[in-house]
């Protein structure tokens, strides 16, 4: 057996010997691959295709021991180390180059309790996996949009989805969960045990270890919901737009509606002549019963001349892949994304210019709305400290072809810019792309300071720095690894 050469996390490049190497396979359970193995390619896949790194070792873990015996091996050869669960961060921190992959993606377990009305997942489990155990006993916990996403990167930034705005955040449902932390120990995180931790988890990213297990608390939802699309023509946004942010102000918490303007996707619900043209898409689920659902969606239907409205009961699960069609992975992406506090008519007006000028049919603008079960939480309560945005918007530069990325990434920037005077100057670190890192300090807002003392403690010479880095360590003289 050869051996191995690895990237540091200084930035340098260290030898792990064939006994070493062979040390560590001893002990992992799952497979420790390399370029040569089989299951390579396959492990160190992102969902965002700008980026395919090549890491020199991957461990794909079978259980949190394969977790702890990793963590140890990164910290006594100082390997640069990236951590993957679903693999969809847009920035690809979910892999790197020449260091080794902390592959979570097997870890598949959803364990639902269903008299306690809780669920113990692992981080290789995805939103549709997670749906799909849950509501076998009909219940779910707010989690994001497209069920091909990890719920373990998602939760950790925050996570919202259509149950957000009456159960709150991804985080505000956790009850506990296990952390290995960078020394390579495996703690167990709740309002009672390491407490400290417990809120830097959520909403502090993977900054302060790998989390091998988390407890969420379940809901009753459907198994049917209110749901669907209502479609109006670009020409008739503004108007729509104008009048869904005051309606919205007069709808309960169960009643969520996103929208996303884009070129219409040749849905065989909608007549031919509109495929490819500009639209605005509202995206409606009433998670309460179906026959309120009906009555308080129905002024959002009634109004202006929609080209499709398809709003009926659906199953929660089918719901929540919706618009996987429209987020694939493979393809080129690039995000930007603002907080808003309410969608005003100038930033309408912004809106709408720029989706005249779409530049490839995939890229879309997309709004989330948030409300009252995250408003409710002071902002102190946890490490997510952005509750007052109403509205997340994030701009969806999807295209396939490279010769594309200039005019997709140049387009999402200037409308990034233009909208900017309506934003708050939050963020989320979970829409971060990799040049942003002006504005991570942003994302973690107020709560910064207690965060960096967090990291100092937990992981004081920022193993887990392939994230949305809460950097100490670079103060201290280590140079951050790009
Ligand atoms: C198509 C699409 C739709 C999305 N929709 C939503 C949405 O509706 N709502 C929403 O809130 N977000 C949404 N997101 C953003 C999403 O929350 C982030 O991309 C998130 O990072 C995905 O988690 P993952 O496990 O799939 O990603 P990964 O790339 O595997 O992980 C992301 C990062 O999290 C850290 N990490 C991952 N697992 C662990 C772990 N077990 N322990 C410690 N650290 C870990 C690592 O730093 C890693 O780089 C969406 C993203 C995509 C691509």
């Amino acid at each position: 057996m050869a051996d191995h050469r690895v990237k540091t996390y200084t930035g340098e490049e260290t030898i792990i010997n064939a006994e070493a190497f062979d040390k560590l396979k001893g002990r992992i359970r799952g497979r420790v691959l390399t370029g040569e193995s089989e299951q390579y390619d396959e492990a160190r896949k992102l969902w965002n295709a700008m980026y395919d790194k090549r890491p020199a070792i991957i461990v794909r873990c079978a259980s949190a021991a394969d977790v702890m015996h990793s963590v140890a091996f990164v910290g006594e050869h100082r390997v640069l180390v990236a951590v993957k669960s679903g693999g969809h961060h847009i920035a690809g921190n979910g892999s790197c180059d020449g260091g080794l992959l902390i592959d979570l993606s097997l870890m598949k377990s959803v364990h639902v309790d269903a008299q306690k009305m809780t669920a113990r997942v692992e981080p290789g489990v995805l939103l549709g996996e997670f749906d799909h155990d849950a509501q076998a006993f009909g219940l779910a916990t707010p989690l994001g949009i497209n069920s091909t996403t990890g719920v373990a990167g998602l939760t950790l930034g925050g996570g919202f989805g259509w149950l957000s705005r009456r159960f709150g955040l991804s985080i505000d449902n956790l009850i506990s969960a296990e952390v290995v932390t960078a020394s390579g120990e495996l703690l167990k995180v709740s309002e009672t045990e390491n407490k400290d931790l417990f809120w830097g988890i959520r909403g502090g990213g993977g900054n302060f270890g790998i989390v091998t297990c988390f407890e969420f608390r379940l809901h009753k939802v459907g198994p049917e919901v209110l749901s669907g699309l209502i479609i109006h023509p670009l020409d008739a946004a503004k108007d729509v737009l104008r009048f869904y942010r005051d309606f919205m102000k007069t709808t309960p918490q169960e009643f969520v509606c996103w929208f996303v303007l884009r070129k219409a996707p040749p849905l065989p619900f909608l007549a031919p002549e509109w495929h490819g043209k500009e639209i605005l898409a509202l995206a409606v689920c009433y998670s309460g019963s179906l026959k309120d659902g009906e009555r308080i969606a129905k002024p959002l239907r009634s109004f202006g001349k929609p080209i499709a409205d398809i709003i009926g009961p659906m199953p929660y699960v089918g719901w929540q892949t919706i618009l996987d069609p429209l987020l694939t992975p493979g393809m080129r992406n690039y995000w930007k994304s603002h907080d808003f506090k309410e969608v005003s008519d100038g930033l309408i007006d912004t809106l709408i210019s720029f989706a005249r000028k779409i530049p490839d049919p995939q890229t879309e603008i997309a709004f989330a709305q948030l409300g009252e079960g995250v408003t409710r939480i002071p902002k102190e309560a946890t490490a997510y400290t952005h509750r007052d945005a109403a509205f997340v918007m994030n701009v969806h530069g999807r295209w396939d072809n490279s010769a594309n990325d200039s005019k997709c990434i140049g387009w999402a920037r200037e409308l990034f810019n233009e909208a900017t005077p309506y934003a708050t100057g939050g963020a989320y670190v979970n829409f971060l792309t990799q040049d942003e890192q002006d504005r991570v300090r942003a994302a973690y807002g107020s709560n910064y300071d207690r965060l960096v003392s967090l990291k100092k403690k937990y992981d004081p010479n920022n193993l887990f720095r392939l994230n949305q880095n809460i950097e100490t360590a670079s103060k201290q003289g280590i140079s951050k690894v790009a």
